[in-house]
């Protein structure tokens, strides 16, 4: 008998059908003892729904009244589930966040858990109930509904299971669990047995869109058993674990992340002299725009080219301020292209192998891409390359370090 948090997504309660085929799974742990709190999305489509309605009334809604508006998402779910528990004579109980008690900040649409009391909670489980609680929200010191960023669900449901010390948090979604990358581009991608809460973060940040980042990183910090499985087919999912389990054939490679709508900045021509990177990155993070890649090559002539990476959508506003930044510094010229995308390599095993970068050029050369810009950190290598290879570059790789299904085994060289 354990205590479990579990959390259905939006599409996971997106029908009567499919809340009655929860609450189906949920009496299975029941019936096997376990105590079970739920932590529930909107139905599917909700939140977006709730939104449009807004902004119908006023283009740029009060953030508290948004709050307002888009916490009933949740409300509805829980108590549909609970009277599908109900009707199959389980016991159940409802809570909005405010209910029990997720205290937060004071920042609406995007507010931060402070504290949970988890008393309400231990209380009804101690009666036998199931208890259900809306994810994505909270309340702030003056009673205020706060909520939590989209797709903050998955970070509800992390910090009960901490507060509540659970043994495992379980999110269940519409995939099967974490794979070696996208199934989409690569066929034989393999789903993950267990990856570790460092790898989740960067494929999470990287552009793998399994878990909120937010939520990896709760999990990680309050060392919360985290584990992500279909709501729709059996099977145990991947577990995040802590710490890399030492086996002798634990892959060096994790697994292999991608980002599709990126785009390329340089600013060609910059005399070499002190303050000049902050002279031309300064002005585009000023202006809220999100800067990633970054190199500075030297040329010939003793001057700097800048290159950096940001957003597709973001890329026409940011080569805007370059231009004016260009003029003042008497750059050479300020070039934009918007055909690259960035495919990353992730391990924590990349700690004890050499080698992993010079087999990842290879296996690029190979396939005649062209690389044109390297990152790389303890646990990553990321290439920026033409976007049309994308799925090559993807493909090849995942071959390369032997990622699929199909592979006999990931002994690292
Ligand atoms: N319903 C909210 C959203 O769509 C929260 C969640 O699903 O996690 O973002
Ligand atoms: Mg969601």
């Amino acid at each position: 008998m354990a205590l479990i948090v579990q959390k259905y997504g939006g599409t996971s309660v997106g029908s009567i059908d499919r809340i009655d085929a929860v609450a189906e799974k949920v009496s299975r742990f029941r019936n096997n003892g376990d105590d079970v709190v739920v932590v529930v999305s909107a139905m599917s489509g909700e939140t977006n729904r709730l939104t449009a309605l807004a902004h119908e009334v006023m283009e740029q809604p009060t953030p508290r009244e948004m709050d307002v508006l888009l916490s009933t998402g949740e409300q509805v779910t829980i108590a549909l589930l609970c009277m599908a528990l109900e009707k199959r004579g389980y016991g159940a109980r409802s809570f909005t966040g405010g209910q029990v008690r997720i205290l937060t900040d004071d920042a609406h649409t995007k507010a931060r858990i402070r504290e949970i009391d988890s008393s309400r909670m231990h209380a009804q489980l101690q009666q036998g109930n199931v208890v259900v609680v809306a994810g994505f929200q909270g309340v702030d010191e003056n009673g205020n509904i706060t909520t939590l960023g989209r797709g903050g669900s998955d970070t509800t449901a992390v910090a009960l299971a901490a507060a509540l010390e659970a043994d495992e948090c379980q999110i269940y979604t519409d995939v099967k669990g974490v794979y070696t990358t996208d199934p989409r581009v690569v066929d034989d991608a393999k789903l993950l047995h267990s990856i570790t809460f460092e790898e989740m973060l960067e494929l999470a940040s990287l552009g793998a869109k399994v878990l909120q980042i937010r939520a990896v990183e709760f999990a990680g910090k309050y060392k919360v058993p985290l584990r992500v499985l279909s709501t729709f087919e059996e099977g145990s999912g991947t577990l995040i674990t802590l710490e890399e389990e030492a086996e002798m054939e634990d892959p060096a490679i994790a697994g292999i992340a991608f980002e599709r709508d990126e785009a390329k900045l340089t600013v060609a021509g910059v005399p070499d002299v002190p303050g000049i990177a902050y002279k031309v990155i300064g002005p585009v993070s000023e202006a809220g725009i999100e800067v990633d890649v970054i190199v500075q090559n030297a040329a010939a002539d003793g001057s700097n080219d800048i290159t950096f990476t940001v957003k597709r959508a973001e890329s026409d506003k940011a080569k805007e301020i370059l231009d004016t930044v260009a003029t003042s510094l008497q750059a050479a010229a300020v070039i934009l292209d918007k055909k690259i995308c960035k495919v990353s390599l992730v391990g924590v095993g990349m700690r004890s192998h050499a080698g992993i970068a010079s087999k990842m050029f290879k296996a690029l050369a190979e396939e005649n891409i062209n690389i044109e810009i390297i990152t790389t950190s303890e646990i990553k290598i990321s290439v920026v390359i033409e976007e049309k290879y994308l799925e090559l570059a993807v493909r090849a790789l995942h071959s390369a370090f032997e990622l699929g299904e199909t592979e006999t085994k990931n002994i690292p060289d």
